[in-house]
């Protein structure tokens, strides 16, 4: 679900302090009104939407209230993972970089840690929140998800475009993190080489880590999935 540019624009004018319902409703008064806001692409993919359109109206609205309910619960409980805990780095929903009570931002890498909140930081002038979805992972959470990934994807080798293993996994050295929603991956794919924050994975495009040449050279360059990455080779 990409954020719409009205959206964006309207929190950055109002700030970063404009809670989502307001955001909501203004952007589904904007559809009855301009059709130039309802051609905006709001999903990715979605042909159905029609300027003042009953049927259009309620699937535009209904991810605005989802992406609400995302931002409204910051202490929610994580999502169930069985046989792992935060204490495994699971985080639940609407964290930012600035939560260490959680163990899945506390053990992030420190200068990774120290770029995200100062690009965080900048992100909320621009009435962008950046949401740790995932950070530092303990093994046993990796290979969890490396599990669940070869059981999604088929085979071992389909699950590796997504998920690594424990052993090579950035995120079990802290060194990754895994940031949302889409208008956060979208500001900081924009400005975070600015705090050496870059993107690796052109299929992973919420997935950066710290590279700090990327202050002066821009970022590397984007390999096409984790199984093009040096590092994935065990
Ligand atoms: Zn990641």
């Amino acid at each position: 679900m990409r954020q719409p540019a009205t959206s964006r624009s309207i929190r950055r004018i109002l700030g970063p302090f404009v809670v989502g319902p307001v955001v909501a409703v203004i952007a589904i008064v904007g559809a009855h009104v301009s059709p130039s806001v309802s051609s905006a692409p709001r999903f990715d993919g979605s042909p159905h939407l029609a300027p003042g359109g009953g049927a259009a109206t309620a699937r535009w609205q209904a991810p605005a209230v989802r992406e609400d309910r995302r931002h409204a619960a910051p202490g929610a409980p994580a999502a169930p993972q069985a046989g792992v805990s935060e204490e495994d780095g699971v985080l639940p929903e609407g964290v930012t970089a600035f939560d260490e009570q959680h163990a899945g931002v506390a053990r992030l890498d420190p200068a990774l840690l120290a770029a995200l909140r100062d690009a965080a930081t900048a992100a909320a002038a621009d009435g962008v929140e950046i949401d740790v979805n995932s950070g530092w992972r303990s093994a046993a959470y990796q290979d969890r998800l490396l599990r669940e990934a070869v059981s999604t994807y088929g085979t071992a080798a389909n699950a590796a475009r997504w998920v690594a293993t424990p052993a090579t996994s950035p995120h079990v050295s802290g060194h990754a993190v895994d940031i949302g929603p889409a208008g956060a991956t979208a500001w900081l794919a924009a400005h975070g080489a600015s705090w050496g924050l870059c993107r690796i994975y052109r299929n992973e495009p919420w997935h950066f880590e710290l590279r700090p040449t990327a202050i002066d050279r821009g970022c590397p360059r984007l390999y096409a999935d984790p199984t093009r990455d040096p590092r994935m080779t065990p």
